[in-house]
């Protein structure tokens, strides 16, 4: 629009001469302004341009004629329209804006409800709706991790030094894990991890993540909590609901617990 304005002044000044260039650029200053300033800004410099076109008119050497008197009309009409366009462009701007504070009220919500409060890990629902999207046409394997001894820690060191270690144990999970794979917390002091790999190929990538949770111990508030973590793992056919599988991992889950903890089955 700019850009047509120029050319109409430039004609102008080419077919009529300077007087209606002149003018036609002072009819052009409001519809400029309208693009970047408040409506009431834009009315001010509406009013400012057509008193300076009729300053312009009274002093120069020419009298006011019939023509003179439409282009004062034409500025005036253009200062109308250019607050017009102001406010128009206000309320599309306040929209505009309201849509994208709605949208990122929407996607923080969307995030808080799928991730763990505390560990910042997908929580079960995160897993769920992750697993839900995915494309599920090969073999996947399906582990549940489960901190050895959480309750003990929780006793002899109080809730809060158990709430460490299980953000502690979240956190070395998903670090030794690649940024594709699923980590969440199914619940308590229990992490689900999803492979999209046979339980064959995803054996050495566990035994990685196990390594890398368990050890020696970790100083907490100046205790030393000792941090292991035993694990169950299952198949997961494609065509298989996740239940079955996550089932059938409880179950080697509950074998590695009776057998001794601190491993896998
Ligand atoms: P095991 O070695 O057999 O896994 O025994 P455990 O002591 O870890 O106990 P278990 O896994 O059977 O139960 C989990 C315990 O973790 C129960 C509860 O006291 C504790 N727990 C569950 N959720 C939280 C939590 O959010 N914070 C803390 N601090 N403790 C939790
Ligand atoms: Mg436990």
């Amino acid at each position: 629009m700019p850009l047509v304005g120029l050319a109409l002044i430039l004609l102008a000044e080419v077919v009529e001469g300077p007087r209606t260039s002149f003018m036609g650029l002072l009819a052009a200053v409001p519809i400029f302004a309208a693009m970047f300033s408040r409506p009431a800004v834009t009315a001010m410099i509406a009013g400012v341009t057509w008193l300076a076109a009729v300053t312009f008119g009274l002093v120069s050497p020419e009298r006011i004629g019939a023509s003179d008197s439409l282009r004062l009309a034409t500025i005036a009409l253009a200062g109308i329209l250019a607050v017009f366009a102001s406010v128009l462009r206000q309320r599309l701007q306040v929209r505009l804006s309201s849509a994208e504070r709605e949208a990122a009220t929407v996607g923080e919500i969307r995030r808080m409800s799928e991730t763990d409060e505390l560990t910042g890990v997908r929580n079960r629902w995160g897993v769920l709706k992750f697993v839900s999207s995915q494309e599920a046409d090969s073999q996947r394997t399906v582990a549940i991790f489960d901190i050895d001894g959480l309750k003990a820690v929780n006793d002899a060191y109080g809730h809060l030094v158990g709430d460490i270690l299980i953000t502690e144990v979240a956190w070395r999970l998903a670090g030794a894990l690649a940024p594709t794979d699923l980590v969440g917390r199914w619940g308590g002091d229990e992490f689900v991890v999803v492979l999209d790999a046979p339980a064959a190929s995803s054996a050495p990538i566990l035994a990685r993540a196990q390594a890398a949770v368990t050890c020696d111990h970790i100083q907490v508030t100046g205790h030393r909590i000792p941090v292991a973590v035993s694990f169950g793992v299952a198949e997961w056919p494609s065509g298989q609901p996740l239940d079955t599988a996550l089932a059938a991992a409880d179950t080697a889950l509950y074998e590695a617990k009776l057998v001794g903890r601190k491993r896998t089955t």
